[in-house]
């Protein structure tokens, strides 16, 4: 285990921390106050655009509780963490726009950036915002210990367009190549798992690239599209759908304090989020078994409960249990 290193995240785009709920506070009874009454808007950074130009850009999530986290450690490892993160999101965003609950099928519309902030929403109205995190070194590759704010994470807004974006690309000839693309969603993302387990060859960066590509030169996009494009143009599109793209990306210029090589880091939030809310998920039975005993609530009560309160009470009473010689 490395020495406490000093973290040092680049400066944030936008402050984030007014955006995302904090830790919900406990409430005295969890049968008479619902997890909502502590939900708060989240902004947002790109939002889904609707036929008609209406932008939807805020939403509200509600901290994972044990049914979550039961379903959660019964996923398969192998499923796709996008997919994951879908279903996750249809558990836990309560309200999208003005849908409430939002159809599963508007969550995967919604731009990347949108997904990753709504699943650190979740992150930080559960279990807060301090992020204490282990990373390798690039070069000695020895563990090293980094923490960080969800507020030092910069979100990059970049509203979604309502419809395809038209864009100029170089042709390799000296002239350019008229396209339209848009920024890639939920769907994109689980597709370029999909086809990555089914074997598909395809780089997935390129698989992603030809699903955001709708049109090029007044003719088709897609796969056939991108056979099109020359070399300059394939690179020029990954630029363009990058600048289309809201972000909410962590880079860290980290030092290893064991072999004192400076590097980059970039953090695989959705990733490192999953990982940690998937760790505690084998003792959600026996919580529900010593909160059942003690206080005779019902499965859904305990269940629905915010998982850190659970985990809480559950704490207290395998305490007294303890303390009375039966622990
Ligand atoms: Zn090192």
């Amino acid at each position: 285990m490395g020495r406490p290193a000093s973290a040092d995240p680049v400066a944030p785009v936008l402050p984030l921390s007014a955006g995302l709920p904090a830790a919900v506070p406990s409430p005295a009874d969890p049968t008479t106050h619902p997890a909502h009454h502590s939900h708060r808007p989240v902004a947002l950074p790109a939002g889904l655009a609707l036929a008609g130009g209406e932008l939807v850009a805020t939403a509200w999530v509600r901290p994972l509780n044990g049914d979550d986290e039961e379903w959660l450690a019964a996923q398969p490892p192998t499923r796709a963490g996008a997919a994951v993160v879908s279903e996750l999101l249809a558990r836990t965003v309560v309200r999208l726009g003005p849908w409430a609950p939002p159809p599963p099928e508007r969550l995967l519309d919604l731009p990347i950036a949108d997904r990753d902030l709504l699943l650190l929403a979740v992150r930080t109205s559960t279990y807060g915002h301090r992020f204490d995190v282990v990373l390798s070194c690039a070069a000695c590759e020895r563990p090293m210990d980094v923490s960080f704010a969800a507020g030092d994470i910069p979100v990059q807004s970049c509203r979604t367009p309502d419809a395809p974006l038209p864009t100029a690309l170089p042709d390799g000839r000296g002239g350019v190549l008229e396209v339209a693309l848009r920024p890639p969603n939920g769907r994109d993302q689980e597709a370029v798992a999909a086809a990555a387990a089914a074997g598909d060859p395809t780089p997935p960066v390129e698989l992603l690239l030809q699903r955001c590509l709708v049109g090029v030169g007044g003719g088709p996009g897609g796969a056939d599209g991108w056979e099109r494009l020359p070399v300059p143009a394939r690179g020029a599109l990954a630029a363009a759908v990058d600048d289309a793209s809201a972000k909410v990306e962590l880079a860290m210029d980290l030092s290893c304090p064991e072999c004192g090589v400076d590097f980059e880091a970039d953090l695989d939030l959705a990733g490192y989020v999953l990982d940690e809310f998937l760790a505690p998920a084998g003792t959600v039975l026996y919580e529900l078994h010593l909160l059942a005993t003690a206080y005779h609530w019902s499965e859904h009560t305990i269940m629905s409960m915010p998982s850190p309160r659970r985990r809480a009470l559950a704490g207290l009473v395998a305490q007294d249990l303890r303390a009375k010689g039966h622990g």
